[in-house]
């Protein structure tokens, strides 16, 4: 990776946590704004400073339009990078004619910046606002308040994104858990058929990919035997096996009580029968009970064109209660894929 791109990852430049609640934030925004503007205006007006209330209108409009726009759920009139270019403008248009006290307003403008865009954006906008701020007021006033002006506005800015990258985490964190088993790491049945179905809908091919459904064999007298504890020990410990083996592409979900399912994409029936069949051995050979081996029955389905999801899941399932009826310790292909391997 470059130092550019690592600069950028640092930077959280893609990041945008705030994205799904822009449209509210601004739809609520630009009604405050309008209000608390709108005594500004009143007071323009009456000393007669035409320009000055025209501007301040200004941005009222603009917030406005877009807010009305997010209301309907349209897309916005002005762009909203637009939108904060014209908001800096009328701020600086306004300190020209009025003199420093107007770049107060800068501060909720970078507000307004972070939580409205991307980070990359908003950064670039908040530089060109500092940039802007810091000449006009060293202009105006002098170096030492425009540096005091530059830094807290810089401050402002790092707080807002050291905020929004907690918020990031949080949610990253968040989403992980809502789809990943607690007790094996892999991933859990509802995040399966989101998955699934997302790759289905996405016009994704399943092409050349298998299925491998995995049941732990007596898996109750496990639990009544030697307790819950080492059962559930038992679980994580398979679950371990099979991420060691597993290629990186390969996704392990934990779709029921001692059941799994490992999604291989781009993997033929023939490739898949190996490494089940690997699969099988490896765990039969962990030590993962004392004095007794802990194993596995297999069901194996490559996925056939125009077959649905559902269908796919249920060949991959009957091929495993297939390996069970069998014996179990085995692995079994489903019909409509290669050649059955049995123990
Ligand atoms: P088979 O070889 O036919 O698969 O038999 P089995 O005993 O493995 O299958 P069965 O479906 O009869 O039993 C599954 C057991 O798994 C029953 C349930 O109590 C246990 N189980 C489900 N979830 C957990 C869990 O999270 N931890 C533990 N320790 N046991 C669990
Ligand atoms: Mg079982
Ligand atoms: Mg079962």
């Amino acid at each position: 990776m470059s130092l550019l791109q690592s600069l950028g990852r640092w930077l959280r430049l893609d990041a945008f946590p705030l994205e799904r609640y822009r449209d509210r934030f601004i739809e609520r925004l630009s009604m405050l704004a309008t209000l608390i503007l709108s005594p500004f205006v009143v007071y323009q007006l009456s000393r007669q400073e035409w320009l000055l209330a025209a501007v301040i209108v200004f941005a009222q409009v603009v917030m406005l339009t877009d807010g009305l726009a997010a209301r309907r759920g349209t897309k916005p009139p002005v762009p909203y990078e637009l939108a904060g270019c014209a908001l800096a403008a009328a701020m600086c248009v306004s300190s020209w004619l009025q003199g420093v006290v107007a770049l107060f307003w800068a501060f909720p403008i970078v507000l307004v910046y972070y939580m409205t865009m991307r980070r990359g954006t908003a950064l670039l906008l908040t530089t060109l606002l500092v940039l802007a701020v810091g000449s006009i007021a060293g202009w105006n006033v002098g170096a030492p308040i425009a540096a005091r002006l530059v830094a807290s506005l810089v401050f402002t800015a790092i707080i807002a994104g050291a905020l929004l990258n907690v918020m990031e985490d949080q949610q990253q964190a968040l989403e992980r858990q809502a789809i990943t088993d607690a007790l094996t790491g892999a991933f859990n049945r509802r995040h399966f058929d989101a998955e699934l179905s997302r790759i289905e809908a996405g016009g994704r091919a399943f092409k050349e990919s298998t299925l491998l459904s995995l049941d732990i064999d007596h898996f109750k007298r496990i639990n009544d035997t030697h307790g819950h504890a080492a059962g559930d020990e038992v679980l994580r410990r398979v679950a371990e096996e099979i991420v060691t083996r597993k290629r990186l592409d390969d996704v392990l979900f934990r779709t029921g009580g001692e059941e799994f399912m490992l999604l291989l994409p781009g993997t033929g029936a023939e490739e898949a029968l190996i490494l089940a069949e690997a699969l099988r051995k490896l765990i039969e050979q962990a030590q993962l009970l004392p004095e007794e081996h802990v194993t596995v029955s297999i069901g194996v389905a490559a996925h056939l064109p125009g077959e649905g999801l559902g269908e796919w899941a249920k060949r991959s399932d009957a091929a495993l209660y297939e390996a069970k009826r069998q014996g179990r310790n085995r692995v079994v292909s489903a019909p409509g894929a290669s050649r059955a391997s049995s123990v």
